[in-house]
């Protein structure tokens, strides 16, 4: 997996720090649409995980698609800019990396470019879900709880 978009904070000073691109025509269209996609998408996925917790005590456990307990600000508007990261198709992304590139123009990587462009959505639907049932007795069992099948 490569790592695209982590940035410097007070933990991990040594990390980038995102900087807008001086060249307007830095992004396609294309890939500013299919970056408004993946906004979309980590929304849908907040939706659909609020939703299997209220209608099934559950909640979204696949490797795909993971959540921290703290949220994110944005380093360049202080906006704040969720708590999800995304392993997919070879990289691993926060889910706030698309602000950066939507509305600060910053230049990204060009293989994640490649990769998203050639690639579908993740379908969410898709994503594993454990009950709270289920976790407890993975506990209780010893089994390392914060693994992923
Ligand atoms: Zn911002």
């Amino acid at each position: 997996m490569k790592k695209v978009g982590f940035w410097y904070s007070k933990d991990e000073p040594l990390l980038p720090k995102p900087m807008s691109s001086k060249n307007k025509n830095e992004h396609s269209a294309e890939f500013i649409n299919k970056c408004n996609e993946w906004i979309n998408l980590t929304n849908q996925i907040k939706n659909y995980d609020a939703m299997l917790m209220v209608k099934h005590g559950a909640n979204i456990s696949d490797e795909r698609y993971v959540e921290y307990c703290s949220s994110a600000s944005c380093r360049l508007c202080g906006h704040s800019n969720g708590n999800g990261e995304y392993n997919y198709n070879g990289f691993t992304f926060p889910a706030g990396l698309f602000h950066y590139i939507v509305d600060h123009n910053i230049a990204i990587d060009e293989e994640f470019k490649k990769m998203i462009l050639a690639s579908q959505l993740l379908d969410y639907k898709s994503l594993k879900i454990m009950t709270r049932i289920d976790k407890l007795l993975r506990q209780m069992s010893g089994s390392n709880a914060l693994r992923y099948e």
